[in-house]
């Protein structure tokens, strides 16, 4: 493709993404198309000869866009927000345009100091711990997802706890059995990640939780001491901000203290809900935020820049480059013998890296704080006003504690009937939810971070979901469940 080929189908790309988040509200949101129907729309074979760019654009209208979940869509109120916008778009455009590979300064200096220093920024502008900027021994690096830190922060943790010798001679050498400690509530990931690293998902002890479905860390202390008592080295645990269920915040200071008196390495997850310490009243849930090792949070939900772009950071940087750093000859070079540069491929899973920071870095300089304190004041506004209109209906109830943009709410009926409600209101195509379990109760959650929701769509949502309760209610206790006339 020449360049000027490029700049036609780029320009017609632009247009095409323009057009399409001008429109998505009028989509419906969760796509409708049955399994394999999308595939059964393409060629068995790939071309044989080039075929044009207009001739793929008009394929993703024709077979992509009814195969999409409209995630960007302001009637998009399910899972969390993945919300994206005009600057991370084109950050992340520049981003495949420039092409650079950032394993090591020396591959590209902009793309490892430009990270560095946007994530200082962030630092200040979370109020989190000075402990974390790249300036003292701490700093931030850049990974894909939650589920790559918290793997990250469980192999440090477990090489500080074993000397930095199961990394050499595994983890069988060390003769003990590690535990680790996250609530019941706590994301998946996190077992995931027990695996990966060897660990095991079973030494991973699930803390219950209180009635806000929080870590209860009267129970994490116990299972501490009981689990040295058996002769087990507790090295780790996670405090979650904003559970993916119900948005619970684990007492974070209770749990800082606990991990500082058994020395276990603290790592915060706030994947979503960490984007709400851009304002300063919503920093609470950073009480005790000194105790953590590390820390992670996902500008790729809430934070205006596209899938994927997740920030961790550590204090002791040295303790995860020590984990992970490899230096093969061919990667020996001037600039990281001197030891006066990050070279980030030591600080996550993976060699390669693109230049990820464009696309935050943009983000926070289109919005500047300010703006991206308005739209996070805004959502939470919005999902207080669904909150009290949840509450005035006497047929719904809220039924778990509402930090921030999540609300849980339930039809006081059955789970049954609550089950179908949320399939009838996503079939309709005009707003999305999804559901979880909470104390064994069928329960909807309706989760408010779209870049583009004004309340005029979270209005129409609740007022969708009153109408098709009463239609689902009347038929659900009229029709009994063995079928028509007994
Ligand atoms: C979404 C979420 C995750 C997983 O996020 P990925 O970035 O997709 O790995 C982990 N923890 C919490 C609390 C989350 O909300």
């Amino acid at each position: 493709m020449d360049g000027e080929a490029f700049r036609r189908a780029g320009y017609a790309m632009i247009d095409w993404i323009a057009r399409y988040l001008d429109n998505v509200e009028t989509l419906p949101v969760q796509s409708q198309v049955s399994a394999g129907a999308i595939r059964a729309q393409l060629p068995a074979e790939p071309p044989r000869t080039p075929e044009p760019f207009e001739s793929w654009l008009a394929d993703i209208d024709r077979v992509v866009v009814p195969g999409l979940t409209h995630w960007q869509s302001p009637n998009f109120f399910a899972y969390f927000p993945a919300n994206a916008s005009g600057p991370s778009i084109l950050g992340e455009l520049l981003s495949a345009g420039l092409g650079v590979q950032g394993m090591l300064w020396a591959t590209s200096p902009a793309c490892t100091e430009v990270e560095t220093h946007v994530l200082d920024w962030l630092v200040g502008m979370l109020g989190l711990p000075d402990a974390f900027r790249s300036t003292g021994a701490g700093g931030g690096v850049l990974q894909d997802t939650a589920s790559s830190s918290v793997l990250c922060a469980l192999l440090a943790a477990r090489e500080r706890a074993t000397g930095f010798q199961s990394n050499e001679y595994g983890l069988a050498q060390s003769g003990t059995q590690l535990t680790a400690y996250a609530s019941a509530e706590t994301h998946s990931s996190l077992a995931k990640a027990m695996r990966i690293a060897g660990l095991g998902a079973a030494a991973l002890r699930a803390v219950e939780t209180d009635a806000s479905h929080a870590m209860r860390a009267d129970r994490f202390a116990a299972m501490v001491a009981q689990d040295r008592r058996d002769g087990c080295l507790p090295f780790f645990a996670c405090a979650t901000l904003g559970t993916t269920s119900s948005n619970a915040i684990d007492p974070l200071r209770a749990i800082g203290e606990v991990c500082a008196r058994e020395r276990l390495w603290l790592h915060v997850d706030a994947a979503m809900s960490g984007t709400a310490a851009l304002c300063p009243e919503f920093r609470g849930m950073h009480d005790g935020i000194k105790y953590a090792d590390s820390y992670c949070f996902n500008p790729h939900k809430w934070m205006f820049v596209n899938f994927d772009c997740d920030v961790f950071w550590v204090r002791d940087r040295a303790a995860l480059i020590n984990t992970l750093t490899v230096l093969p000859e061919y990667l020996k070079n001037e600039a990281t013998a001197s030891g006066a540069v990050f070279d980030y491929r030591d600080w996550h899973i993976p060699l390669g890296r693109r230049f990820r920071a464009l696309k935050l870095w943009f983000v926070i300089r289109h919005y500047g704080v300010e703006g991206l304190q308005a739209i996070v004041r805004h959502h939470v506004a919005l999902a207080a006003s669904f909150e009290q209109w949840v509450r005035a209906d006497s047929a719904f109830e809220v039924v778990a504690p509402r930090p921030l943009n999540l609300v849980c709410f339930r039809h006081r009926s059955d789970d049954a009937t609550n089950e179908a409600l949320l399939q009838r209101v996503n079939a309709s195509g005009r707003a999305y939810l999804s559901h979880t379990r909470l104390d064994g109760r069928y329960v909807l959650r309706m989760s408010i971070g779209q870049t583009r929701v004004e309340a005029s769509h979270v209005r129409a949502a609740w007022e969708l979901i009153r109408t098709t309760a009463r239609a689902t209610a009347r038929e659900v206790v009229t029709v009994p469940s063995d079928g028509p006339s007994a």
